[in-house]
């Protein structure tokens, strides 16, 4: 069986919690396309060129210290404006989306642009401020000194540079269902996916 869930949105707008369970719950195989990112992020913070690191990332890449860090995260945003850095990691994603059994992603372009075939699409987001609580809570509770409004910035600074490139800027795919999680909570979010996925199966 091929079925692919797409869901795009902006960071910490609920994409990963969701993608998780419908996985989980479906048996499908998931691929967080942000870690693609991060990771070439990470190898270009250590020296190297961009478009050598995405040609060649390994699942080594994948995994390991720092790629959830803050920093990394914005050395992501800063190598996916680049258009031969999107395209070398283009066959994998669609690759990966064609999995037996099922498969979600999550990410930016993922109904725009690496499977505009998929069976459901999803555009999940929330206010900037609401996010950026999100993030500004699992920091603290991580043990991680930073201020409110460090993390904002930082999500609205993403914001901008990944909604404002010119190649597969974020935005929701012309038939994608859009979940707005800012006044819901996960388990609201998760229910509602969770249904629109049964739905189209
Ligand atoms: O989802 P995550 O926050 O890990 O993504 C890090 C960065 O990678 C994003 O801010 C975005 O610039 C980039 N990205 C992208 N396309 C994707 C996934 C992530 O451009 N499909």
């Amino acid at each position: 069986m091929r079925f692919t869930v797409a869901i795009d949105g902006p960071a910490a707008a609920g994409k990963g919690t969701i993608s998780r369970v419908l996985a989980q719950r479906f048996g499908f195989a998931h691929l967080d396309t942000g870690l693609l990112y991060r990771a070439v992020g990470r190898r270009v913070m250590a020296g190297e060129d961009a478009l050598v690191a995405a040609r060649s990332l390994t699942a080594a890449d994948l995994a390991g210290p720092g790629l959830r860090d803050p920093e990394v995260a914005q050395a992501a945003s800063r190598v996916a404006v680049i258009p031969e850095v999107r395209a070398a990691l283009v066959d994998f994603q669609r690759a990966f989306a064609r999995s037996e059994g099922g498969a979600v992603l999550d990410g930016r372009d993922i109904g725009t642009v690496i499977c505009p075939g998929a069976e459901v699409k999803l555009f999940v987001t929330a206010s900037a401020e609401v996010r950026a609580r999100r993030r500004f809570d699992e920091e603290r509770v991580a043990g991680h000194e930073v201020s409110f409004d460090a993390v904002l910035d930082d999500v609205r600074s993403r914001d901008a540079r990944d909604m404002n490139r010119a190649d597969a800027p974020l935005r929701p795919a012309e038939d994608a269902i859009v979940i707005d999680t800012s006044e819901m909570s996960v388990d609201e979010a998760v229910a509602e996916a969770v249904r629109l996925v049964e739905a189209r199966r």
